[in-house]
Formats: structure tokens, sequence, C-alpha cells
């Protein structure tokens, strides 16, 4: 048994490492206000890294429960669920945010249960699998082959980065800027090679790039398949046309700030002038 502070959780991630984790205090205000590590995509890394205070079991990991967890090294899913339980311990279960119908325009707050959003477990053979090296194999529609990790921390942030490059200026064969898409980039995050296709980053690109958005989109559902991860799509209805549709959990450094409306000296509130 070890010791437990007031206001620190122990929690199972999704993979099964299981650790403690702490209620965001003051200090990390300033991290959270922090545009510049929200920009480079260490914001995450630096929370986890402070609430995390210490580690129950390593496993799957080959780390040692007595030294810092490298979290560039964890799975996305792990650190979803981490950064979920600093969330849940620090402001509770019970989440508000506001959306914007896509069909009438109208906003509208929705209030979920953290502690209900489904998550799936690294279990049994894909366990196995991502302990032994963490390769799995799939096919894509085409009938052709692939190898794939399950992806961590250094692999979301090499994508932040590629997406970056891209945004300044990457140019496609008839010289047109190209604007980086989140569903290819989510595959080619986890890709390790297509079978027949060259072993560059820029072949399987090129590649997957030249695929039907139905294969890729259906070619990630195979990955997500055996990934762990909190899932975090959410089903809402408009309250003013009653439009069903489903939104992502906004994730960023809002989702650890409490909800209060902020008045201070010279802030627009745009929100309250529209919606009051
Ligand atoms: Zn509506």
């Amino acid at each position: 048994m070890i010791d437990i502070p007031t206001q620190s959780i122990e929690v199972t991630c999704p993979s099964g490492l299981r650790g403690v984790v702490r209620k965001l205090t003051g200090k990390e205000a300033a991290i959270l206000a922090d545009r510049s590590l929200s920009r480079q995509g260490t914001l995450v890394d630096e929370i986890l890294r402070r609430v995390w205070i210490s580690t129950v079991e390593a496993e799957p990991y080959p780390f040692k429960v007595e030294q810092p967890i490298p979290w560039s090294k964890v799975l996305i899913g792990d650190r979803d669920f981490v950064f979920l339980q600093t969330r849940i311990v620090t402001h509770g279960v019970e989440y508000s945010f506001k959306i914007r119908c896509d069909d009438c325009g109208d906003s509208f707050s929705w209030d979920i249960d953290l502690s209900k959003l489904p998550v799936q477990s690294l279990e049994g053979e894909n366990l196995e699998r991502f302990k032994d090296g963490n390769v799995f194999e799939g096919v894509l529609p085409s009938g052709r082959g692939f190898k794939f990790r399950l992806a961590r921390g250094e692999d979301a942030a090499r994508v932040l980065r590629s997406m970056r490059e891209q945004r300044k200026g990457r140019r496609d064969k008839h010289g047109e800027r190209m604007k980086p898409n989140p569903l290819i980039e989510s595959v080619l995050m986890r890709l390790i090679e297509i079978e027949d296709v060259g072993n560059k980053p820029s072949d399987r690109r090129e590649f997957i790039e030249s695929m039907g958005l139905d294969e890729i989109a259906s070619t990630l559902d195979e990955m997500d398949r055996v990934d762990c991860g909190v899932n975090m799509t959410i089903a809402v209805c408009c309250p003013s046309c009653e439009n069903e549709f489903d939104v992502n959990l906004p994730f960023d450094e809002n989702f650890l700030l409490p909800r209060v409306r902020r008045k201070s000296v010279g802030s627009t509130e745009t929100e309250t002038a529209t919606t009051d």
C-alpha cells in the first residue's frame, strides 16, 4: 500500500499503467496559459509530468516505477486518459462546453459526466503485441498488407511538427499550397510500412494521399480497433432545431481550466455579448 495524499486519485490507464494523479494547483495556471507550450505541443507533457506523482505499476511499459515516466513513450490512449483524470480530480466529473449547431447556427451548452466516457482497454493479443515491439498488421481496403504501431506521445508531437511545416508552405507537384489533413496525418503517424511501397516516409505519404477518403477512414478504423483510449466522440442534440450530430470533446488547455465567466478589465466578452 502506498500513501495517497489527499486531493489525488489512483488511476489505471487503458494499457494497465497505474499511478497516482494529483489535482492541478495555482502553479500550473501559468503553464496552461503559456501559448508557446501549447503551440509546440509540449503542454500535455508538461502537465502530465507534474500531476503524475507516483507510479504503482509500470506494465506494459518497460519503465521503472521509481523513475519519472517518459511521457513521450506513452501511448496516446493513456496520455488522454490521464489528462481526463486530471480534469476529474481537479474540477469533478461534470463538464459543460459550448457548441454551435452545424445546421441552424445556434449556440448551446452541453453537459457531460466525464467518468462515463467509454474507455477501451489494451488487452489480450493486442497487449502482447504492444509489449513485443509494438508492431501490428493490417490490410488496406485494396488488399495490400501494411504494418503499423500504436501511437505514442512522440508520434503525435512529430505530426504536430509536420502539420506546422505544411501550413508554412509545403507545395504539391503543381505548386499548390497543401493543407494538412488530420485524417491522413493520423494514418501516417502510425504507419510503419506498406507492402510493395518504398520505405521512405514520402513514399508512404504519396501512397496514402492517392487513396480514396473512404479507404483512408476505414484504414484509420482498423488501426483504432486494436488501440486503447478514451472515446471522446459525443452525440449532441441542438435544442433549437433538434439536429443531432457528433462533436469531439474539446481537449485543449481550456479543458483543465475552471468553468467561470472571467471578466477582466479590457477583455472582450463576446460570449456574454451574444448569449445574454
Ligand atoms: Zn440547430
